[in-house]
């Protein structure tokens, strides 16, 4: 098994460069201690997930997505809590074990946006509600006052 150094995922032998990220100088086989990249889950299933791996002494790591930018309101694959997680290599398997078996795990990636929470849902749509009626009053009070300048310079 071939080891991305670029963005961690794991590659077959016979891979020239890496599927994920094109890449074929970061390639090399892979070590027990590799970190590779596990799921992409929200906050609160990362939270659940490590319990889980502290449970059952499971190498693992959490890192925010995009190495911790802030992502778009906009963007609903990527909220601000997210978490990548990255399990050892050696771990990987046992990993696996523990997430492939339960639903939830497996849908998170295709189905992130059935995965999100409710509470979330709702108080970003607010967020961006709020930030759009903001903008309307803001334009339409600079509008005004322009109006009365420009009313002002004739008058
Ligand atoms: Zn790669």
């Amino acid at each position: 098994m071939l080891y991305c150094t670029k963005c961690r995922t794991l590659a077959p032998d016979s891979t020239r460069a890496c599927p994920n990220c094109r890449r074929s100088r970061a390639l090399r086989p892979v070590r027990a201690e590799d970190e590779v990249f596990f799921l992409k889950v929200s906050e609160t299933e990362a939270g659940e997930m490590e319990r889980v791996f502290e449970e059952q002494a499971v190498r693992y790591s959490a890192q925010p997505v995009r190495g911790g930018l802030a992502a778009g309101v906009y963007d609903p694959e990527y909220l601000p809590g997210d978490r990548e997680i990255y399990v050892a290599y050696a771990d990987l398997e046992r990993a696996n074990a523990l997430f492939t078996a339960r639903d939830g795990a497996k849908t998170a990636e295709t189905d992130g946006e059935e995965e999100m929470p409710k509470g979330r849902r709702m108080l970003i749509q607010t967020v961006s509600i709020l930030a759009f009626l903001i903008l309307v009053t803001v334009t339409v009070l600079c509008t005004d006052a322009l109006a009365n300048w420009i009313r002002s310079l004739f008058g």
